[in-house]
Formats: structure tokens, C-alpha cells, sequence
């Protein structure tokens, strides 16, 4: 069925590659396409745009399959896959870098490292890199130089009648803010970005440091503090409830801390740390970026690509309380599988929240301390205890809740996903939604287009 001008890849449900090929990285998600197509070019994507179109058959779009929610797939659709674009070229000036929809962060770090050049990125590095700067980008460079979607200078896009353009600040301006936070499967297909490059160090202070979980109490709002520190803007800490090692280790709060600056300043912090409890264990030290980017990439490969989830994704309205900290460990400690993790690691301030930053469709800068419940296990027999876990957990927070959640971690169990997702900026999303896909060709199951009924039409009564 496919015209002869495409040269990209087209697999069939007859192909033995079938069943790798529509694996995403959340196991309990499991659709079977109609087909899968490898674009290899922005013209392959216009053909198969216009095929599936033909066809009637829905779209999806996937970059490396990390959606904990699976929106990158659905049953009988033509998935998109952008795997096979995957070219990653630093300018000349080193000051940004053009970046296929298919590259992930490995490649990435890859072709910039040597270079000396990096931006904010993920901390998975078998995450695509336009997945995460379309959902916003939260990353260990953030404080310093904003959320992934700061970086966005450009996107080169397929519409939905397959035309061709580009979105910057001065080209399509409205969709330009829109992608920056929402444009995940929702306006087009993004075939590349070019993104902006900051100078990095060789080597940057970072690593963990692990306390047993009944210190929670103390570290949690101890670092709660830190990151209110003017001092600390430049510095990065994440907070998890992990077993540690993971999985089969001791419950454990896990901080994993970063800072390009070259003096010791983040290791005397890290030393303040220790007095406040002692740690079992640290591991911290200069290394190079890259190295710090994916401390947890062992995990992840070993184990997270092979395991079902259910995530639940969530902010703070004010900084984590200690009787929070207590609370979070208490619902830890009966986790239904060793997998399981709870993160606190959606920064905010420094440089996410610096008054100049640009407008744009992400909608969390402002929020306190996002939440993350993971909750994983391998055997399909323990779904429900699993997702059960998870449910009751976010519940008794829930007081302390914004209702708001970050659109990279997507929550099938949400029951209004857009509203959570895009908050105040949802109504003008709808009308950009309306002036570039007005039928909805871009879609799924917590779209945008979710909230427009029947070709254009709408349910809030925006027009
Ligand atoms: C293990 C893990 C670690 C993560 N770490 C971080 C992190 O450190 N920081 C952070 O902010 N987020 C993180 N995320 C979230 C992740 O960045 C987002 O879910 C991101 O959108 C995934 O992109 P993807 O291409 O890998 O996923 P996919 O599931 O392939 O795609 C995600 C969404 O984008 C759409 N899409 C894919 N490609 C395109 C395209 N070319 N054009 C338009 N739409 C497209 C898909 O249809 C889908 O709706 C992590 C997720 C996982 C599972």
C-alpha cells in the first residue's frame, strides 16, 4: 500500500520483528498496530501522513516509546516510528546543534561531549531528545539553563496535510509556543529541532549519596530548604525512594546531586548533608557530565525496559513537609515490588523560573516539587495491587497536591489528563490546536484534541 517514493522502512504484522518492534517501555501497555512505518526523511513522513489519511487509519507518533502512559501507541493505527532519523550535528560555532526526532540522549552526549557542549537533558539516556524537549524537559542543567524547552530554537514540522514547515520565535510563532510543554503527539510530527548548546566543563561535582529510609524525616526537608538557597541556584539534587541497589537493596532515600561549578562549593553542601545524618553510603566526585547525566542508566537497562508500570505523576504546593517525608517512607516500605520507586526530581528555580524566561506552553516552572509514584512489576498477576499502591498513595497526599502533572509522565489514570498536563495555557493550546490539526489527526488518548468534538467543534464551547 505504500507509494514507491518512501524510502523508509515498512513492517507488517507478518514480520518476525513484529512483536520487538511494538514493545513500548511500559510492558503493560500493548497495542497492536496496523503498521509500522521507519520514515527515513520529512518527505517520508508527508507520505505516510497522507497514506494513513487516505486510509483512514489513526496516527501515532513515537520517538523511543518512554510515555509511561503509552501514547505513542494505539490499537490498528499506522504508528510513525522516527527511529531511523536519528543524525545528530553540532554547528560550526558549537552554539547549538540540530537534532533528528529518533536520536536519544546517548547519541546526543555522543556527537556534543567531545565538543565540550551540552543543553539540558534527560536522565535516561535511551530517551529521544525532541519526546523530551516537546513535554518540557526537566534536567540536571535546568537550574542553570532552563527546562529542555528553553532550548528550543527551532522545530521543522510535518502538519496535518503533510506540509512542511518550520516554527521558530518568527515562523509560525503560535505553534512555536505551543510545542515548547504540549507539542508531545499533538500538532504534527517534529522531524527535527535545532536546539541551544552551553559550554560544560570536562569534569562537574555530582554523584549520590543514600540514607536508610527512616532518615527521611531529616533529609527531605532538608533539602526541600537547599533548594530555596540563593547559593544552590546553579546546583541540581534529585530525591528518591529507591531500594538501593536497586532492586534488591536496603529501602533507601537516594540524593543525586550535580554542580558545574568547579569550586567545592556542592561538596561542602555535601558534607552538611552527611552531619545531618549519616549516610550508608557515597559515591560523589568529579566526573565527566555525561557520566553524571546517567547514574541511572544501569538501572534502566537492566531492569525498567522489561518491567510494567503504572506511574503517577504530581507537584507540591509548598515544600515537602516533614510529616510528607514520613508519610511517602511509611507507604515505601509496603511497596508491592522491590521496582518500585517514589521521585521527587522536577526542579524548580535557578534559571527555570528567572523572570526573562520566555512564554511558552509549559506550565509547571512555577510549581513547587514535582512527584513521581512508579510503581513496577514483572508479573502481569500483580497489576492491580500494584496500581492499588499507587492510587492510595497519591490520595493521602493529595492534600498536599497541586492537581497539576507534568505531561512527560504521563498518568493514564487521570481523569481529565489535558487540564492536569497544560492548566492555565489549555484554552489558547485549543485554539492553536484548532487552526493546525483541526480534525484531530494528531491524536491520543489524553490529546488535546481529546476536548474537541466532531471535526472542529468543541466541548468547552471555545471556538
Ligand atoms: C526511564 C525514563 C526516564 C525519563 N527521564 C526524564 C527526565 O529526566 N526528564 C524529563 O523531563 N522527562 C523524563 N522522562 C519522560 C520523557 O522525557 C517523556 O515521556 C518524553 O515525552 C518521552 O519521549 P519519547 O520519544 O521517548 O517517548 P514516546 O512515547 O515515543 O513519545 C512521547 C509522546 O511524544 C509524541 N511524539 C514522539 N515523537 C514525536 C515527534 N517526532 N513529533 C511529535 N510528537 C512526537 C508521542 O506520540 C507521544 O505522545 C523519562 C521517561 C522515562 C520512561
Amino acid at each position: 500500500m505504500f507509494p514507491e517514493a518512501f524510502t523508509g522502512r515498512v513492517l507488517s504484522r507478518r514480520s518476525d520483528e513484529w512483536p520487538a518492534a511494538c514493545r513500548l517501555f511500559n510492558k503493560r501497555i500493548d497495542h497492536q498496530p496496523n503498521c509500522i512505518v521507519f520514515p527515513k526523511s520529512a518527505d517520508d513522513v508527508t507520505l505516510a501522513v497522507r497514506l494513513a489519511r487516505a486510509e483512514g487509519l489513526e496516527i501515532r507518533l513515537r520517538g523511543s516509546g518512554h510515555n509511561p502512559a503509552g501514547h505513542a501507541m494505539a490499537a490498528d493505527c499506522l504508528l510513525i516510528d522516527m527511529s531511523h532519523m536519528r543524525r545528530v550535528v553540532v554547528s560550526r560555532d558549537r552554539q547549538s546543534v540540530f537534532v533528528e526526532a529518533g536520536a536519544t540522549w546517548a547519541e546526543f552526549d555522543a556527537t556534543c561531549a567531545p565538543c565540550g557542549r551540552s543543553t539540558t537533558g534527560g536522565s535516561c539516556s535511551m530517551v529521544s531528545v525532541v519526546g523530551f524537549v516537546l513535554a518540557g524537559g526537566y534536567g540536571l542543567l535546568g537550574r542553570q539553563f532552563g527546562m529542555g524547552c528553553d532550548q528550543l530554537l527551532d522545530a521543522s514540522l510535518v502538519t496535518a496535510d503533510g506540509s512542511q514547515i518550520l516554527v521558530s520565535e518568527r515562523q509560525n510563532a503560535d505553534l512555536f509556543w505551543a510545542l515548547r510543554g504540549a507539542g508531545n503527539g499533538n500538532f504534527g510530527v517534529v522531524t527535527s529541532v535545532r536546539l541551544r548548546l552551553h559550554k560544560i566543563p570536562k569534569q562537574v561535582t555530582g554523584g549520590i549519596t543514600a540514607w536508610p529510609l527512616d532518615q527521611a524525616e531529616k533529609i527531605v526537608p532538608w533539602t526541600q530548604n537547599l533548594l530555596r538557597q540563593k547559593e544552590f541556584e546553579p546546583c541540581s539534587l534529585y530525591v528518591n525512594y529507591a531500594r538501593y541497589p536497586y532492586p534488591h537493596g536496603q529501602p533507601s532515600i537516594v540524593v543525586r546531586w550535580h554542580s558545574t561549578d568547579k569550586n567545592q562549593y556542592l561538596m561542602s553542601v555535601i558534607e552538611d548533608a552527611k552531619k545531618i545524618a549519616p549516610p550508608r553510603l557515597v559515591r560523589v566526585g568529579r566526573f565527566p557530565y555525561a557520566a553524571v547525566q546517567r547514574f541511572s542508566d544501569p538501572d534502566l537497562l537492566e531492569f525498567g525496559q522489561h518491567l510494567n508500570g503504572y506511574w503517577k505523576s504530581g507537584y507540591f504546593n509548598k515544600p515537602i513537609a516533614q510529616s510528607e517525608a514520613v508519610l511517602i517512607s511509611d507507604f515505601f516500605s509496603r511497596a508491592p515490588s522491590a521496582f518500585c520507586r517514589i521521585h521527587l526530581d522536577q526542579p524548580t528555580g535557578g534559571a527555570i523560573t528567572h523572570p526573562d524566561r520566555t512564554d511558552c506552553a509549559f506550565a509547571h516552572r512555577h510549581q513547587t516539587t514535582g512527584l513521581q509514584i512508579l510503581s513496577l512489576w514483572q508479573d502481569s498477576a500483580d497489576q492491580e495491587k500494584s496500581m492499588t499502591w499507587a492510587n492510595q498513595l497519591i490520595d493521602a497526599l493529595s492534600p498536599g497536591l497541586t492537581g497539576a502533572a507534568y505531561a512527560g509522565y504521563a498518568d493514564d489514570g487521570l481523569q481529565n489528563g489535558p487540564a492536569a498536563y497544560y492548566g492555565k495555557n489549555l484554552a489558547r493550546l485549543l485554539q492553536i490546536k484548532k487552526a493546525y490539526d483541526p480534525e484531530n489527526i494528531f491524536c491520543h488518548a489524553q490529546g488535546l484534541g481529546q476536548l474537541i468534538t466532531d471535526r472542529g467543534g468543541d466541548r468547552d464551547g471555545i471556538s
